[in-house]
């Protein structure tokens, strides 16, 4: 993009704009060269004038939330990165005078809704306290863990269309599945759930219960992506086994290239060690499928993003 539409696009936006900014710093994996434009939309209408103008200048775009499932290029996007967080982060209660429904900003952190629902009793995405996201990239992937997600609370979600449209599609409109919405090329600005009374004191139990098993299971404070692989469908004359256990039994924890490595702690992460790159990771997911493959006939399909 030139200079002189970089700055026609910076006057349309009322939020924060960037050049040539590295993303790195806004993914989890703390990996990713520059964006050509990073746009942080303090409002909707942002959004659908970042969007208008890619669509005029024929321009990619990459929404962003808080990059925890993504795997940036080294040589970055070149194009517009629209970075939902603060700004889009509303959490309004009882939508409608219902006190069981609440309509939250796509920036609003995962953690952080499932905290504030709990402790309000409310049940239905208490469980995902450790998935560490923005609403919008939860819905956008269907998010869940240990029996809850997305799909199961989701009654309303407010989008931009890839021309700019805003329009409201109900939760039962969408062709959910296993860790994706189907929702293609649009953004998520917000979305209403629907959760269901419980009483808090159990909530907050079941929480820590979960935080134990994050803790002593993942290396959910190290720079990673969560699950780099979907779980693989069970075979019809067998056992269900996970990306995690099949990773697992060819012992390839520790396996490493570069600063990227196979958790010692959990098979379906690969960690960055320090200075990983994301040629790094991709080296090591690669090898990983090729054993996966030659020794299960399972060809192991991503779950996380790669931009490139
Ligand atoms: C330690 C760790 C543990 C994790 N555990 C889990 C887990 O238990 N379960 C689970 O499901 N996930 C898990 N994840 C993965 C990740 O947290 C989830 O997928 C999360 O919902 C991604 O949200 P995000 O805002 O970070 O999205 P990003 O990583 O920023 O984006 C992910 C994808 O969503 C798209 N996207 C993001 N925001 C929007 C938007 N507003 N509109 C449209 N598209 C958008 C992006 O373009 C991209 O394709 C884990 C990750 C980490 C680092």
């Amino acid at each position: 993009m030139t200079t002189t539409a970089l700055r026609e696009l910076a006057s349309r936006i009322t939020g924060e704009v960037r050049f040539d900014e590295p993303l790195a710093g806004y993914t989890t994996y703390r990996i990713g060269g520059p964006a050509a434009a990073l746009v942080f939309p303090s409002t909707t209408d942002d959004v659908v004038n970042a969007l208008e103008f890619a669509a005029e200048t024929g321009s990619r775009w990459l929404a962003l939330g808080l990059g925890s499932n993504v795997l940036i290029a080294d040589r970055g996007f070149d194009g517009i990165v629209i970075r939902l967080g603060r700004g889009l982060d509303a959490v309004q209660r009882g939508a409608g005078g219902d006190e069981t429904r609440w309509t939250v900003g796509a920036g609003a952190p995962t953690p952080l809704l499932a905290r504030q629902t709990a402790a309000a009793g409310l049940a239905g995405l208490h469980r995902l306290v450790g998935v560490p996201g923005t609403v919008g990239g939860g819905v956008f992937m269907n998010a869940g863990a240990h029996g809850q997600d997305f799909s199961q609370v989701t009654q309303a979600v407010e989008l931009v269309d890839g021309d700019g449209t805003v329009r409201s599609l109900a939760g039962s409109e969408i062709r959910w599945a296993y860790r994706s919405s189907g929702l293609g090329e649009r953004v998520v600005v917000g979305a209403t759930v629907q959760l269901t009374p419980a009483d808090p004191k159990e909530l907050e139990k079941e929480i820590k219960q979960h935080f134990r098993w994050r803790k002593a299971g993942t290396p959910f404070n190290e720079r990673c992506c969560g699950s780099v692989f979907r779980n693989p469908p069970a075979p019809d004359d067998g056992e269900a086994r996970s990306a995690g256990q099949l990773i697992d039994a060819l012992g390839l924890k520790g396996h490493r290239v570069g600063g990227a490595q196979v958790s010692p702690k959990h098979a379906n992460y690969i960690v960055n060690t320090g200075h990983a790159t994301a040629s790094d990771v991709l080296a090591v997911i690669g090898q990983v499928q090729a054993k996966v493959s030659a020794e299960y006939g399972i060809e192991l399909e991503l779950e996380v993003k790669v931009i490139e």
